[in-house]
């Protein structure tokens, strides 16, 4: 059964060890609670004597064998106070980080796994990319570490990033790295992982629905179609691409999605026509994905840099190269969904494909 229960205000009595009643006795206090703690190896035995003197509103059930849990009950009842059952914290000797892939933004895409190890976090560090509005109701009572990161310009430095994930794992604490859609794109997550094996702390990784993906999503631009482009292919564009790079790119065909490429969308533009593709080649910009200020420009790269000094689009945003920005428009929806194989069949002939 799962109960909401309101603690503001209310006093609590928190049964169990100290080390296995944390992560509880912390959501409590974030909740408005007051927090009374049995605490100890034998706890519930002590019980009593704490219930006699103080006024208690609630008593949480975290920790002991079931003969104590079950005097407990027992006294709390004749007592007429309610039990809550809460989770302990099963012991980490040398602490835990885990990466969590916040997703591109929006609450509602992020993992369970994700909000899991959120909840039974003690400390979180994220930055502006990850889902943060949340965080404070996701992870109650965690400290929460913001390092967060504006373009061309790291509040805390990678490696500062990476000595307090350690650091912090390594007091027995559980950390969670919150970061914005797949911490294994372009997330620098690999760095983080390998910082954590070279220091011997336990590290695990949750996905995250990247941008990559998504966020041409959210405009409706779907980044493969049968017909129209059966690749993607993802690259960074924080600084200009190579003469080779750009001749392979010109060279695969399919879709070619490019992140952080606000500042270097002119050189990549020039390249791609230098590089023999076409002027009429779609082009797709789409600023802050699943954000109350989305927006999409399309034009053609003949005609984006004409658009861009007009609409000056803002990181972030992903760009999409490719036929595929055709698709929604084509289809006469915006939000990706084709409404009859009919419209399919017309955007692949207008395709001539
Ligand atoms: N690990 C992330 C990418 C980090 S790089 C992922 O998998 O999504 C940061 C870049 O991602 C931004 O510069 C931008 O290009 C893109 N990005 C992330 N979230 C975005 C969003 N909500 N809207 C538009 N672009 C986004």
């Amino acid at each position: 059964m799962h109960v909401e229960l309101d603690l503001a205000g209310l006093t609590v009595l928190v049964v169990g060890r100290a080390d296995r009643t944390r992560r509880a006795r912390a959501r409590y206090t974030a909740a408005g609670a007051r927090v009374l703690e049995v605490l100890g190896e034998h706890a519930a035995a002590r019980l009593e004597q704490p219930l006699d003197a103080a006024h208690v509103d609630v008593l949480a059930w975290v920790d002991g064998t079931p003969a104590e849990r079950e005097t407990t009950v027992a006294l709390a009842r004749s007592m007429r106070l309610p039990v809550l059952t809460d989770a302990p914290v099963e012991p980490t000797p040398r602490g835990h980080v885990t990466l969590v892939g916040g997703g591109p933004g929006d609450a509602e895409l992020i993992t369970l796994a994700g909000r899991r190890a959120l909840a039974e976090a003690d400390v979180v560090l994220h930055d502006r990319l990850g889902p943060t509005d949340r965080i404070d109701e996701w992870a109650p009572g965690a400290e929460l570490i913001d390092v967060g990161k504006t373009p061309g310009h790291h509040a805390v430095p990678q490696r500062e990033i990476e000595r307090l994930l350690v650091a912090r794992a390594l007091e027995g604490l559980r950390v969670v790295r919150l970061k914005g859609g797949d911490p294994f794109v372009f997330g620098r997550g690999g760095e983080e992982v390998h910082a954590c094996r070279v220091a011997g702390v336990p590290v695990t990784v949750v996905p995250g629905v990247t941008s990559a993906v998504s966020v041409p999503g959210a405009a409706g631009i779907p980044v493969t179609h049968r017909e129209v482009s059966r690749a993607f292919t993802v690259a960074s564009g924080h600084v200009p691409f190579s003469e080779e790079e750009l001749a392979h790119l010109v060279g695969l065909g399919g879709t070619l999605v490019v992140l952080m490429g606000v500042g270097t969308l002119p050189h990549l533009v020039a390249g791609l026509r230098r590089h023999g593709m076409a002027a009429e080649m779609p082009i797709a910009i789409v600023e802050r994905g699943f954000s109350a200020g989305q927006r999409t420009t399309v034009s053609d790269l003949g005609g984006i840099l004409h658009r861009v000094a007009e609409v000056r689009p803002a990181s972030p945003a992903v760009i999409v190269v490719g036929e595929v920005v055709r698709v929604p428009e084509t289809f006469g929806c915006e939000d990706g969904r084709p409404e009859t194989s009919d419209a399919v069949a017309s955007v692949i002939a207008r395709l001539g494909t």
